[in-house]
């Protein structure tokens, strides 16, 4: 007998809940409410020029409005090669490099490439929302790694050998992290590196935020610290955070030769090339210089700073400081059992509804990313209506 109208591997797929939150707090706003959004997981500056114009150019030229390799554009591929060595002194060949429709194909395309039925990956909480799906999806076991606030949200070696089994295929390490902000040290990463050399496991390591560290954080790539990894290492990585680029669609991975053959074939039945003319937006951002990204870095930094200042003075919040990326996430624990506008706050959950209701501030709740009782704050929106959101939030918390 045929089963259930809805596979039993989609149907278990839960929504996005990042962009699920974002999509609430645009209708509210559209409907006229003076809704606040937090949730937004991209950049508010457009796209700069010089990568636009150079869209623009290529839907011109006629190669473009044809198919392409599967993998990614050669010049692309040739391109990103030459960025990753300039920015994380990893040295690889385009033939290790897959071009894929954003980061998020990538992070895809990579579990589906390693995971068979079983296999167990380690995602350190509080994690991306995106990464236990696709571990799923290829029959995979995600196997959460509890970080808090007290160690910055960084897993240790002990914590990840404790939750090491003989059927532990990889482990997700992301720094700088959405949704915590944190960012290892230099001395963490290679201890973090060695372990997986001397386990044996693989390492799945998401860049996407490499240009954006604070103060004397700085970014350093896994596979550079520790080259023995480089043969069990699936870097993720693209435009989107960097160039202010989200809607363009472009990412890619770098894996050992073998791996990257093997999911250009994959994506040679799976969605054929990524669309030319964003290929080429995506070589004019990876060949310019990053004048874009530091101007932007400058305005995260100072909104950074003030939203550490107004967290850290609400009532029932503690907030560590951002590393990197463009997210706080604070904790709420002291408004947990809190009655607050007539309401029990029982979870991040109900916390994050009320909020929205009655303060018309958005914010992702910290279950969508393995860790209730925190919240998840997006930086990258406009300094005065952050300030006046979190104003807003203080004094419901007051
Ligand atoms: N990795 C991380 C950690 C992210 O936060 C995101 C975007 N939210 C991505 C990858 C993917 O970005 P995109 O698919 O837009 O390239």
């Amino acid at each position: 007998m045929a089963t259930g109208r809805i596979s039993a591997r989609v149907g278990s797929i839960a929504p996005s809940a990042t962009l699920a939150v974002d999509a609430k707090a645009k209708a509210l706003k559209a409907a006229g409410e003076p809704v606040i959004g937090f949730g937004a997981g991209e950049p508010d500056f457009p796209t700069p020029d010089y990568i636009v114009e150079a869209a623009v150019a290529a839907c011109r030229n006629p190669r473009n409005h044809k198919y392409s390799p599967a993998g990614g554009l050669p010049e692309l591929k040739e391109a990103i090669a030459a960025k990753t060595l300039r920015d994380s002194g990893y040295k690889v060949e385009p033939s290790q490099i897959v071009v894929t429709n954003g980061g998020k194909h990538a992070v895809y395309n990579a579990f589906a490439g390693l995971i068979d039925p079983g296999d167990e990956v380690l995602i350190p909480t509080p994690y991306w929302t995106t990464y236990p799906e696709p571990v799923k999806l290829a029959g995979g076991v995600p196997v959460e790694v509890p970080t808090d606030i007290s160690s910055g949200f960084k897993a240790t070696i002990e914590q990840l050998e404790a939750a090491r089994t003989p059927q532990t295929k990889a482990l997700v390490f992301v720094s700088p992290s959405n949704p915590s902000g944190a960012v290892y040290s230099k001395e963490q990463i290679e201890v973090i590196g060695q372990w997986a050399v001397d386990t044996g496991i693989w390492v799945v390591t998401d860049e996407i935020y490499e240009h954006l560290v604070y103060g004397d954080n700085v970014f350093h790539s896994m596979p550079t610290l520790v080259p023995e990894i480089a043969d069990r290492c699936i870097v993720l990585n693209g435009v989107a955070k960097t160039y202010a680029m989200t809607g363009w669609r472009v990412g890619w991975l770098i894996a050992p030769a073998d791996m990257a053959k093997a999911l250009t074939s994959l994506q040679s039945h799976q969605t054929s090339n990524v669309a030319n003319v964003a290929q080429m937006a995506a070589l004019a951002a990876v060949s310019g210089d990053l004048t874009a990204v530091d101007m932007m870095r400058e305005a995260f930094d100072r909104r950074r700073k003030i939203m550490f200042s107004m967290l850290s003075d609400m009532n029932g919040v503690s907030v560590i400081e951002p590393e990197g990326a463009f997210y706080a996430f604070p904790s709420f624990e002291g408004a947990i059992g809190r009655t607050i506008g007539g309401v029990t706050i029982d979870s991040t959950i109900t916390l994050a509804d009320t909020i929205l209701e009655q303060a018309k501030v958005a914010f992702v709740p910290g279950e969508a990313f393995g860790s209730p009782g925190y919240g998840r704050f997006s930086f990258a929106l406009g300094d005065d209506d952050m300030v006046e959101g979190l104003r807003r939030i203080g004094e419901f918390l007051a």
